[in-house]
């Protein structure tokens, strides 16, 4: 039996407003239990909300009511919008749980179930568990294209297309000897290069779609005492970073989010790279070498008080000047920018680069297909198996081909969470009279 789930839908802690979600079977029994009727549907309604048992008031709040399957998860869902006090949000969700079908909802189990009945797919759900991480305009943008189905669309149009081609393929199979056998073989291959074309397409937006999501990378380092704390916390507005005059205090990454232009970055100051005999600052400057390797940007600081080339980085590298307002000189040799986190001197400058390389980074990253590694890892099977396709010849064995094709689309059922053997049949079905 299915159980109804109930959930708080809002964030946790005080608040004006509390939206209480429930989902499932027994959510008019619920309804009819707790607020004394099921409203009409998808109208707001003011209610008493009442404690079962003793009928004590709860609070007073609006109910409304999605019957299904017309709703996000398929199923009766209601949403009671009460007041945000904690007494309250746990008054009504022990009163719900407690009914007989009633329990907590797990972690995403909402959208679970608009999953399994077929509200939405894997990759629009993904979506919409962007849109609740998005700390960004961009990363808000692209989550609304995914949750809206973006790259469902895309999927199940290349699903079809490839279901079209593996009964082709099938047709070859079981009429071997039929003349129209090499223009078949002609348009399985076109049909192919096609849908490879596609792919390779959205494969190419995915780098940008991936570091949208997750934020650009930029690394502050240098020698010790360079003044990288400081920096950090200056562009943070916040004290993150332990800022002190003894080399090596900070010991570990310390990471800030930033938002340069409405894209996301992830600003990450590293300890002082240097040969050390202690151990704990040994993991510190270690973890430092490995951010310095996924950067999208390292900015180098030095001082007059603290000079050491950048090592060779496989990074783009911003070598920056600091404490400026303690130095004589303008800009030194070899350096790209000048600037000093106490007087705020070249500070506006820097923003303006970090902005520069976040666009760099990110640009195209909103309209990509590709936003997570697991539909990078997918299209890349399909593609591997398109080609392999497009590069058959007459002479290859027909079963082969068709296994790539299979495997194809079982990639693609993979990445939409829908793998449904019946549709492919249906294709083959329809497109040949197998009983001929
Ligand atoms: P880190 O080891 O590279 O993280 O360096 P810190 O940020 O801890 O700074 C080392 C020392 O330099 C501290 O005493 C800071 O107060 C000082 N410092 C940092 N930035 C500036 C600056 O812009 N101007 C001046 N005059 N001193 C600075």
């Amino acid at each position: 039996m299915i159980e109804t789930i109930v959930a708080l839908a809002s964030g946790v802690g005080r608040a004006g407003i509390a939206v209480i979600r429930l989902s499932g079977p027994s959510v008019r029994f619920g309804l009819e239990t707790i607020v004394g009727g099921v409203p009409e549907p998808r109208r707001a309604v003011l209610r008493e909300l009442r404690q079962p048992a003793s009928g004590e008031l709860l609070d007073e709040g609006l109910v409304l009511f999605f019957p299904g399957p017309g709703s996000f998860t398929g199923e009766d869902v209601a949403e009671l919008q009460v007041h945000g006090g904690r007494a309250i949000i746990a008054g009504v969700i022990t009163a719900l749980t407690a009914l007989p079908g009633f329990r907590l909802a797990e972690r995403g189990e909402f959208t679970r179930r608009a999953v399994a009945n077929g509200r939405m797919d894997l990759t629009s759900a993904e979506g919409i568990a962007d849109l609740v991480e998005a700390e960004t305009g961009s990363q808000r943008r692209q989550a609304l294209r995914q949750a809206g189905g973006a790259l469902e669309r895309a999927a199940s149009g290349w699903r079809e297309r490839l279901a079209g081609l593996l009964a082709l393929m099938e047709a070859e199979i079981d009429f071997p000897d039929e003349e129209d056998v090499p223009v078949l073989f002609a348009s399985i291959r076109a049909g192919a290069e096609a849908l490879l074309g596609e792919i390779e397409a959205a494969l190419k937006g995915a780098r940008s779609g991936e570091r949208l999501r997750e934020g650009a990378v930029m690394v502050i380092a240098g020698p010790p005492n360079a003044g990288k704390s400081t920096l950090l916390n200056a562009l943070a507005q916040r004290d993150v970073a332990i800022v002190s005059p003894i080399a090596g205090t900070t010991r570990d990454t310390l990471e800030v989010h930033l938002d340069l232009g409405g894209y996301p970055v992830t600003l990450i100051d590293t300890a002082g790279l240097r040969d050390t005999v202690d151990l704990v600052e040994a993991i510190g400057v270690e973890r430092a070498r490995a951010s310095l390797e996924r950067a999208d940007l390292v900015i180098w600081l030095e001082a007059e008080d603290a000079r050491t080339a950048p090592p060779s980085l496989p990074a783009p590298l911003l070598r920056v000047h600091a404490k400026q307002d303690r130095a004589d000189s303008p800009l030194p040799e070899g350096f790209d920018l000048a600037l000093s986190a106490r007087s705020g001197v070249g500070m506006p400058e820097l923003l303006q680069r970090l902005e520069q390389a976040a666009r760099q980074a990110l640009e195209g990253g909103e309209t990509a297909l590709v936003t997570r590694e697991r539909h990078r890892r997918e299209l890349e099977t399909i593609a591997a198996h398109l080609a392999t396709v497009c590069a058959a010849d007459e002479a290859a064995p027909v079963e082969f081909v068709a296994e790539d094709l299979r495997l194809a689309v079982r990639a693609i059922g993979r990445l939409t969470g829908k793998v449904d053997i019946d549709e492919i049949y249906d294709v083959i079905f329809r497109e040949f009279c197998i009983g001929k």
